[in-house]
This record gives C-alpha cells, structure tokens and sequence, in this order.
C-alpha cells in the first residue's frame, strides 16, 4: 500500500493520463509522467513530466528512479520501455501489454481461454489477402497487427475487387470477416493486487467511422443477455495475465453471443461515463488498483447516462453545453482540433 505523497509514474501524456492523474492527486501521491515530444495533455496536471524518447534510458532510469509504482495509460509503449523498467513496481504487467499489442497473440489469448473471436486470418503478403479472403469470405476488414487505434490502420473490403485499393502489405496485418453484430459493448474491470475483480455495468458503444462516439446506460437487452458470458471470460483473461489496474475487453453482442474484438491493457474511453455515473469512477479504481489500496464499489448510481465525445472541431463551443444543468463537460486541453481528433467528452446524467 502506496503511503500518502508517495509518487505514481504514468507512461503516455494523453488525455488517459491526464484523467488518471487527476485522480492520483485525490488520494494524495504525486504523478510522474513520461512520453516522447507531442500535444501530451497529461503534462500540466501531473508534478512532474518526462518529455523523452522510448529510447532515452537514462531519462527513463531518472524517472523510474522516482517512482514507487508505474502504470500506463497508452498499450503501445514498446516493450522495451517495460524490460528497463523495475517489473515488481509495474502495473499492469508486461505481458498484458505483449499480448495487447498484436491483435493476432491477442485473438489466440482469449481463444485458448474459451473466448470467441471474429474469424480471422494472419496476412503478410498480398497472396496471404487472397487466400484470406476465399477462407473467410467477404465482407471484411484489414487491420494493421500492431499500433492501430480509433479505426486507423484499417481497410474495409466489400468484395475481392477491394483488395486492389489496399495496395502493398508493409506490415503485418489481420483479415477478419465482418460480424453482424446487434451492439457493441465493453467489459471494464479492475483487479487489485490481492486478485479481486470488480466490474463496471457494461455501457452500450456506438461507433462512427471506427471511432468511438457515444457509450449508452442502460445498454438494452442485446447487450445484458450477454454480458455474464462477456465478464467470465474477461476474468479468466485478468486472471491469466495476472493484471493489476483497470483491464478493457471490447465484444460484439450477436445473436449466437459474444464475440471477442479487442482488449485494451488500460482504462477506456467507453468507460468515461463512470466519472460521475459510478460509486467509484474507472480512473480512481486504477489508481487504487496501482497503489495497493483498496478497491471501491462500482456500481452505477443514475438510471440513465449518455456519454458523448467531443470530436475535432465540436469541442471549440462546448462550454455553451454547460447550459444543461445535469451534463458534465471534460474538455482535455488538446492544442490542435484535428479533425476525427477526441478533445473531450460530455456525459449526460438522468436521475430520475
Ligand atoms: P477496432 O479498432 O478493432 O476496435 O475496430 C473499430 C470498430 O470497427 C469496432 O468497434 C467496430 O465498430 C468495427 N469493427 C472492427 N472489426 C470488426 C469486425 N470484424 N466486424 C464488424 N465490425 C468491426
């Protein structure tokens, strides 16, 4: 247990860890970040910020140096950050992050767990796309292995003649067939250091453009059905990666159940709405989780919530929302309103 003033490294500088920051500052421990040179939100609200490279190991021996406990708020710091760093003082483990980073180790994690996935297939080549393509069938979606986020590194392909507009195979990549899915829903857990699991109710996830655009409470009967299936199979995989923190497992609702789509080694922007719709919110929970203290309840306290984000250009007038006496404005501080860039978000919360 992280005694009071005692300090929390964070790896990344975006608007996750400016979110978990916040919430380190709460339970009284001071908030170390460290990422490479970029619009790194995180940076004003934490006491202290590495602006480095991954590369740089005397800045990361300087910031490991300060910290009694490490955790992450973005899946793709390079494992070899995580090698130089102390693994008894890291949360969550690497491995989840090993695992989290490739989209194919992470399919055959939760399907040797019992978990189903989208049907798939590795592609490394043009010819691998082919045969993917007559295996699965179409339509489907080529994405990236590695370092894909909010729809990027992602093709839809409606028919074989697609495959000509993907152009060269650079990387390593996954075919998956489309799911037809009812619903998009998340499963958001914590697990502490002595193994307890709490999680939060599953929101219902509307997506635009594969960007996340709104998460809705209560999620409706595609979703609830389903979500037991959904946390059993997301605990056995916190269990297996003995993970510590707060874990993310993204699943389409379909009418033969859930489908596993991805998970996320950190908390989520689906779960977001547990700032002010949660007993305890997703952010105070990985703290708690990453200094040994206690976990707190998460139930949900209002009967119906809607959280929004605010994309690109729709954030420069959000403080006109503020006129909604029962929504609450996050607006992350993002310099540059790029668009399909998330510069905040708004959670409405209906009490009666
Ligand atoms: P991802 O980055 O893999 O979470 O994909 C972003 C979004 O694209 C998902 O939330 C879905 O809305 C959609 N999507 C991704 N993969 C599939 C799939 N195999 N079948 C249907 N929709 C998908």
């Amino acid at each position: 247990m992280l005694k009071p003033g005692s300090t929390i490294g964070i790896l990344g500088g975006g608007q996750l860890g400016r979110m978990l920051a916040i919430e380190g500052a709460r339970l009284g421990y001071r908030c170390v970040g460290f990422a490479p040179e970029g619009d790194n939100v995180a940076a004003p609200v934490c006491d202290d910020f590495f602006t480095n490279d991954w590369s740089d190991k005397p800045a990361l021996a300087a910031f490991a140096a300060q910290c009694e406990a490490i955790t992450l708020e973005f899946e793709n710091v390079p494992l070899a950050v995580m090698d130089a760093l102390p693994s008894d003082r890291l949360f969550p483990p690497r491995k989840a992050l090993e695992v989290a980073q490739d989209r194919l180790a992470e399919k055959r994690f939760v399907a040797d767990l019992g978990g189903r996935p989208a049907p798939h297939a590795a592609v490394d080549s043009r010819a691998d796309l082919d045969a993917a393509m007559e295996r699965i069938g179409t339509p489907g979606i080529l994405k990236t292995r590695g370092e894909g986020y909010d729809g990027k590194g992602q093709w839809r392909l409606r028919d074989v003649r697609d495959a000509d507009g993907v152009g060269t195979i650079s990387q390593p990549a996954i075919y998956e067939g489309f799911v037809s899915f009812e619903a998009e829903f998340s499963v958001i857990l914590v697990r502490g250091q002595d193994g307890a699991i709490r999680f939060w109710d599953s929101s219902r996830n509307i997506h635009e453009d594969g960007i996340l655009n709104a998460s809705v409470l209560p999620a409706g009967e595609a979703v609830e059905t389903q979500v037991e299936e959904a946390r059993a199979l997301s605990r056995q995989v916190a269990d297996a990666l003995k993970y510590v923190g707060v874990l993310t497992l993204e699943f389409f609702a379909t009418k033969d159940g859930p489908v596993f789509n991805e998970m996320a080694p950190r908390v989520h922007n689906s779960g977001h709405w547990t700032i002010e719709g949660a007993a305890t919110s997703q952010f105070a929970n990985h703290m708690r989780a990453v200094a040994g203290l206690p976990l707190g309840v998460t139930d949900t306290i209002a009967p119906q919530i809607r959280m929004e984000n605010l994309i690109g250009a729709e954030a420069n007038t959000a403080h006109a929302l503020l006129s909604e006496p029962d929504l609450h404005l996050h607006l992350y501080g993002k310099a540059k309103a790029r668009d399909g860039r998330k510069m905040g978000h708004v959670t409405r919360i209906t009490r009666a």
